[in-house]
């Protein structure tokens, strides 16, 4: 799950992380009224569009302003506005809220990050002095300026670990210290909430010499939100796609993708096996759709639902292994299912499993516009073919 840089900052602070002095806002009204109440000193404020994306600065998502008069119109141009990243996709994330926060004078810009592993299996410090928007650039160019130091889960993260790393950055004595109370903070904000990726992008010094938290993100394990009700309340379903919203509600596994085979598989394994047979034959899937194991009719009835509130939808394959559930028992949710719903799109079914036959014949028998076929491959090459028919 994410959450928004706002709350990535509150998080922190509870942690004596350091971060700028700022607001979130939804109206020009109030941003104007968050700047005047930070701005009071120095002019200089930054207006931020909090969206779930990054490269929100390379989008225009992030404008420095000098005033409050400017913050107002700033946040006024992005409010309402669809903000287009590298990260959200051509149409965009509507902005609905800003955060107004007090501009400061970099000095250097640093990246202080914090990730699962797998290979190693261990939580990793990456930090770099290249930080910034540039990030992902320095990391594919020159890979030798991200330093990585694995954190044992027997010790946890330790001072000198953090020590050796930040001198390498060329920080001084007293910017150390800080880099270590910043770096054990985010340890602690991870092992402590089940974080599975933490960012500090960009770390500053400021003109003062400081470090401060001047970007920040915060991805959680969804399967640990079960013991953290207070970060499932930071849960934002604006900045989630609907459908994958109502297909979790169902139990489902639902992504959405460009193509346009509507796939409705059971198995995580068998799923991706479907999308790249549909990616062999020389289509793309719609979407990424595991129903479950053990799977009825009341759950294909909500798949097919989901599927077809997609309008990329030209043709349904359905590709279904009963071992758990029979064969028959799904044949007859997708036969009411279509019944109810009145599906145009021409449906491709492959069935294998536990009462095949039973399952084939009601399909067949049904009267609607369903192909059965036996095999994966002809079944995946049939859907190719009614797609580019249908388009
Ligand atoms: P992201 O692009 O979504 O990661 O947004 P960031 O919060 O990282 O902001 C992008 C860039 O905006 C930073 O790398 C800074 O260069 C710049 N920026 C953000 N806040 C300030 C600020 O307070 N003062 C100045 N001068 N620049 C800022
Ligand atoms: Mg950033």
């Amino acid at each position: 799950m994410k959450i928004h840089e706002f709350q990535a900052k509150e998080i922190l602070t509870r942690y004596g992380i350091r971060v700028p002095l700022g607001r979130v806002v939804s109206s020009p009204k109030e941003a104007l009224l968050a700047a005047d109440q930070i701005g009071a000193d120095n002019g200089r404020l930054v207006v931020k569009a909090q969206i779930h994306a990054g490269g929100r600065g390379k989008g225009g998502g992030v404008k420095v302003v000098e005033g409050s008069v400017a913050a107002r119109a700033a946040a006024e141009k992005m409010l309402g506005s669809a903000l287009v990243t590298h990260q959200t996709g051509p149409g965009g994330q509507t902005v609905r809220r800003v955060l107004v926060e007090q501009g400061l004078d970099i000095e250097r810009e640093l990246y202080a990050g914090m990730v699962l592993d797998r290979e190693s299996a261990q939580v990793t410090m990456i930090l770099s002095a290249e930080g910034g928007v540039e990030i992902e650039e320095v990391a594919s160019s020159q890979p030798e300026k991200i330093l990585r130091e694995p954190i044992s889960p027997l010790t946890g993260l330790m001072p000198n670990q953090v020590r050796k790393l930040a001198f390498e950055l060329g920080l001084n004595k007293t910017q150390v210290a800080q880099a270590v109370t910043i770096l054990m903070g985010m340890y602690r904000v991870f092992v402590e909430l089940d974080a599975s990726l933490i960012e500090i992008n960009p770390l500053v010094v400021t003109g003062d010499g400081d470090l401060v938290a001047l970007d920040a993100k915060m991805n959680f394990d969804d399967n640990a939100l079960f013991r953290h009700p207070e970060i499932v309340e930071l849960r934002d379903l604006d900045e989630e796609e609907p459908a994958e919203v109502e297909a979790s509600k169902h139990g489902l596994s639902y992504i959405r993708l460009n193509g346009n085979i509507g796939c409705m598989v059971n198995g995580a394994g068998l799923a991706m096996a479907t999308m790249d047979i549909i990616k062999l034959f020389g289509e793309e899937p719609a979407n990424f759709l595991d129903v479950g194991g053990g799977t009825d009719a009341k759950r294909v009835k909500a798949a097919f639902t989901i599927l077809l509130s997609d309008k990329n939808v030209k043709v349904v394959l359905v590709n279904i292994f009963g071992g758990i559930v029979r064969c028959d028992v799904i044949a007859e949710g997708m036969v009411a299912a279509i019944q109810e719903q009145g599906i145009e799109v021409p449906l491709v079914v492959r069935l294998q499993g536990t009462k095949v036959e039973r399952g084939r014949e009601i399909l067949n028998e049904s009267g609607l516009n369903i192909v059965t076929i036996d095999s994966m491959a002809a079944a995946a090459e049939a859907a190719v073919k009614a797609a580019r028919s249908a388009s």
